[in-house]
């Protein structure tokens, strides 16, 4: 597989090469700030060969006193990690932004397309609260269309506002979604990336547990389209904070132009390539935790306290009980914690509960039973 070496300097030969089809062009929506920005050139930019004698970077020679090798910085492009995923992912590694989990992809979007106090972003509620935050750090004002009762898209309600406001530059979609736990109708998604000029990012933390297919594979279709995948959820990896985009090379170098040099260290690296080395045992454990999941919702639907158990295409469930603040609160008193989204639209009287291990999901049906 041919792998380009300069991501970053070729953005403007590229951008000839490759233009977009329809009528989606990405200079007309990047800040033009960032469009002229020269990004810090680090010394593994500059130098990117392997071997000689590396004095360059200011580093310390000794290697690290915890006796491990850490004393060089690390890839800045992280080509290693990449050249794998893109090969699982069956898309181009040019095609691939790695961050410090999904929520540093969420941020750069932000700033790479959002002028402060004057675009918009579009949000669908009930969804993942980050999309607020980083809207509201970066000053970015928010529209909102909630989902159905189905939590499924408004998109006649989403096209006509799209029609009429044209500072939206991004449109948050979260499939399978959270909370709610279901994927989105592709078709839907389809219908905005077709009538929007903006971008559409379309959120997969949890797409490896959902019957339906992954979006990576519209990217050569839509160059509107931006796929957030992470290796918190279904790789087990929260804590090493890693996360993708995943989008057209324009985009992609657009937030490796603006992301801090070295934003995913050495250490993450490495335990991300031997992951993808397990790839198939991944994909064991993840249809371990659909069985379970499975299990669960069957023993919580025979509990008379569950209400609803809504369906799911993710590693956790949105139940609907009677008083959800009082249950939530007699959970945590036997040390079971889930999540209380009572207060969120659409969510009245809801918990989240994440799928743990066989004995955890035993121990959560018990305290239920004791409620
Ligand atoms: C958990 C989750 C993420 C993951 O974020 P990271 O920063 O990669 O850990 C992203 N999006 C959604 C909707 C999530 O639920």
């Amino acid at each position: 597989m041919h792998i380009k070496k300069q991501y970053l300097s070729d953005w403007k030969k590229s951008e000839k090469s490759n233009m977009p089809t329809n009528t989606f062009n990405i200079e007309s929506i990047v800040r033009p700030h960032i469009l002229k920005l020269k990004p810090y050139s680090s010394a593994r930019d500059e130098y990117t060969g392997k071997s000689g004698v590396f004095l360059d970077a200011n580093e310390n020679p000794f290697g690290s006193v915890s006796g491990e090798a850490f004393n060089r910085y690390p890839d800045p492009l992280q080509k290693a990690v990449k050249e794998k995923l893109a090969i699982i992912k069956e898309v181009k590694p040019e095609q691939i932004f790695l961050g410090n989990g999904s929520d540093e992809a969420i941020d750069l979007l932000f700033r790479a397309f959002c002028e402060p106090q004057k675009d918009k972003v579009l949000l669908l509620p009930p969804t993942y609260g980050m999309y607020k935050v980083s809207a509201d750090i970066n000053l970015v004002e928010t529209l909102e269309i909630p989902l159905t009762t189905e939590y499924q898209l408004d998109t006649e309600k989403i096209l006509s506002l799209i029609e009429k406001e044209n500072k939206v530059k991004l449109i948050f979609v979260c499939s399978p979604n959270n909370p709610t736990g279901n994927q989105i109708n592709l078709a839907e998604i389809e219908k905005i990336l077709n009538n929007f000029s903006g971008l559409v990012v379309v959120d997969e933390a949890y797409i490896d547990f959902a019957p339906e297919k992954s979006m990576v594979h519209f990217l050569d279709k839509y160059p509107n389209l931006i796929v957030l995948q992470t290796f918190s959820k279904a790789w087990g990896m929260a804590a090493l904070r890693i996360g993708m985009a995943y989008a057209s090379k324009q985009i992609i170098d657009l937030l490796n132009k603006i992301k801090p040099p070295y934003n995913i260290n050495q250490l993450t690296q490495e335990k991300v390539l031997e992951a993808l080395d397990a790839n198939e045992l991944r994909k064991q454990k993840v249809e371990e935790l659909i069985t379970l999941r499975e299990n669960l919702k069957n023993a919580l639907l025979e509990m008379p306290l569950v209400e609803k158990v809504y369906p799911s295409d993710a590693n956790f469930l949105l139940i609907k009980v009677p008083e959800a603040t009082k249950i939530y609160d007699k959970l945590i008193k036997q040390l079971v914690i889930v999540r209380n989204r009572s207060s969120v639209i659409l969510c009245d009287n809801c918990l989240r509960i994440t799928v743990g291990t066989a004995e955890e999901n035993t121990k959560l049906l018990k305290a239920l039973a004791e409620i």
